[in-house]
């Protein structure tokens, strides 16, 4: 038989020294550089196989690992032959079987099992597209990268880009998956050694980086990275801007790769509701008990049960008259442990888990009734913005409920406004047209929200039932020091008169602002200059403080 012409290296992990006496003469025997190590511990072992390509390991059953930690073929060295053999065992030797041949065989034979299960592993944790780890590679590794000693200061990203669906929709799936690769090689230069990443899904990634104790230099690296992403992609000619939001968590000492998954993905659906290429850092308060969807879920029901939603109300002015004309209702969840949470973290998962249906009939019929309540206390009638989600508009009881509750609450639907985003009205577009038609039909109208920031075509926006269009926040921002955006909001405003819609400016903080807005013909205005989002009762108070006198101090 011919010799090893391939370098192998043997890892011998036994107790008793006969083992390796024996293999050592029956090496030389065999031929071909096959270097034969022996540990004390499975650590030891472990070093040695991870610092070869071509690595088996030799062991008794007093040390065999378990499958889940050794990634090298293993070979069972027995005293007697075996009426059956653990799973994870490539191939067994019996003591006094052992010939210069049979170690032969065995070595080449796993090997070979070695190199296939290496394929077939790469194929099944590899993203086909391009080549780097799938979610379950990912898992694979990031599980063992928290096993390591050095796991703390491990951050994880994960990332997804918001309007992807959209382009992969209008140009094809072959420029979408020009773009993946596009992504994919900015997401590339990005990383430091010792960082890895992998394609979640889709248009899902995710980024291990290591040595993140320092938050400054995270934020900064962070900022460094939607900068890139946002850079325009260029496809079959054509430019494009993709938006994209990232979560990010750090390891804990006893962190999970499960765990530290769920909080990437939680604080990526927290970025998602704030639009734009934007990062949110997970949020320890939401640590205790919601370690899952399940978790979250139940903590959810447990809220629309006890009663622990609330509506908050931001005021809307009439920029010609000066007068509060509408309210935007924004839910809040009072938290019996962790106080008062934002939108932001709590309806993505109440959208991904579909709670987000009990709870938008409650947030509707709370609002009607808060209507009623300011009626009767002789306030004028004011139009009521309620934020519908996608996922609402799937419920096929939405118009039966909407009518029902419109009766019971009494209210006048005309001044009902149900506020929808660019996304949700172009995902399934035909259907949304029909459901809003329907709707339309019992009086209420709409009005589409955070606009700037999705994927909408000018036609389809035209065809929409749509009465006013409200500019995005991150435009307004800072618009007073950038004539960037102001001739975008200029632009936005002249767009939404074309079409015969009312416009809203989100986000007014400052004189400067209102200013320029009123200069550009904008209908009204919502921001914390006006007022922030507040209860009822203090909603109350304020409106009958009448918002002329504050506003007239400055320049309205
Ligand atoms: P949105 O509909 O765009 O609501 C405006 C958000 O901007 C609110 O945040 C509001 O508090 C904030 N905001 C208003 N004026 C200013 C300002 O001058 N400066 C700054 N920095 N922020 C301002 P909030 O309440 O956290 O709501 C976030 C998002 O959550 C909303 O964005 C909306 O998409 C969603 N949301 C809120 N309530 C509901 C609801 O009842 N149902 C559904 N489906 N979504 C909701
Ligand atoms: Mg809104
Ligand atoms: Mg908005």
């Amino acid at each position: 038989m011919s010799a090893f012409v391939e370098p192998l290296r043997l890892v011998l992990l036994a107790e008793t020294p006969q083992w390796s006496e024996l293999l050592r003469e029956r090496l030389g025997a065999v031929g071909g550089p096959l270097p034969l190590s022996c540990a004390a511990n499975w650590p030891d072992a472990r070093r040695l196989l991870d610092a070869a390509d071509d690595a088996v390991l030799l062991t008794t059953p007093a040390h065999l690992p378990d499958s889940r930690r050794c990634n090298a073929p293993i070979i069972l060295l027995l005293e007697h032959e075996p009426a059956d053999t653990p799973p994870q065992v490539c191939d067994w030797l019996v003591r006094d079987q052992l010939s210069a041949d049979v170690l032969r065989r065995s070595l080449r034979y796993v090997r070979e099992q070695g190199r296939l299960r290496l394929t077939l592993q790469r194929l099944a944790e590899q993203d086909a597209l391009t080549g780097i780890a799938n979610r379950q590679g990912f898992h694979t590794l990031l599980a063992a990268r928290l096993d390591e000693p050095d796991r703390h200061g491990l951050a994880l990203i994960q990332l997804d880009l918001d309007n992807f669906r959209q382009a992969n929709d209008a140009l094809g799936d072959c420029a979408g998956d020009q773009l993946i690769k596009q992504v994919v090689a900015r997401l590339q230069q990005y990383l430091e050694r010792g960082d890895q990443m992998a394609r979640l899904g889709g248009d899902e990634f995710a980024l291990l980086l290591h040595r993140h104790d320092d938050l400054e230099r995270l934020h900064a690296r962070v900022q460094h990275l939607l900068e890139a992403l946002g850079e325009p992609y260029w496809v079959d000619g054509e430019s494009l801007l993709l938006g994209c939001s990232l979560g990010v968590a750090l390891a804990k000492p006893a962190s999970t790769a499960d765990a530290l998954m769920w909080h990437a993905h939680i604080a990526m659906q927290q970025a998602k509701s704030r639009q734009g290429c934007t990062y949110h850092l997970y949020d320890e308060r939401l640590d205790h008990g919601m370690r899952s969807q399940v978790d979250l879920q139940r903590e959810l029901r447990r809220a629309l049960r006890k009663g622990e939603l609330q509506l908050h109300y931001q005021p809307r002015l009439c920029l010609r008259s000066g007068t509060v004309v509408g309210l935007e209702a924004l839910v809040r969840w009072q938290h019996e442990a962790h106080g008062l949470l934002l939108p932001g973290e709590f309806v993505p998962l109440a959208e991904e888990c579909g709670l987000i249906v009990p709870l938008g009939y409650w947030v509707i019929d709370r609002a009607m009734r808060d209507m009623q309540w300011l009626r009767e206390r002789g306030q004028p009638p004011l139009h009521m913005a309620i934020n519908l989600s996608f996922r609402q508009f799937q419920d096929s009881q939405l118009l039966p409920t909407l009518e029902r509750l419109i009766d019971s609450c009494g209210v006048d639907s005309h001044w009902l406004e149900f506020e929808l985003t660019e996304t949700a009205v172009m995902r399934r577009s035909d259907y949304v047209l029909q459901t809003m038609r329907r709707l339309g039909h019992l009086g209420v109208r709409f009005s589409l929200d955070d606009f700037g920031t999705g994927f909408s075509s000018f036609e389809h926006l035209s065809n929409l039932p749509i009465a006013l269009l409200k500019i995005d926040r991150s435009f307004v921002t800072g618009m007073e020091t950038r004539p960037q955006s102001q001739q975008l909001v200029q632009a936005m405003i002249s767009l939404a008169h074309n079409l015969d819609l009312q416009v809203v400016a989100e986000g007014v903080e400052n004189w400067e602002q209102l200013q320029l807005l009123r200069e550009f013909g904008c209908d009204q205005v919502q921001g914390y200059l006006i007022s922030k989002a507040m209860p009822l009762a203090e909603l109350a108070r304020f409106l009958s403080a009448g918002i002329r006198q504050p506003l007239s101090g400055g320049r309205l």
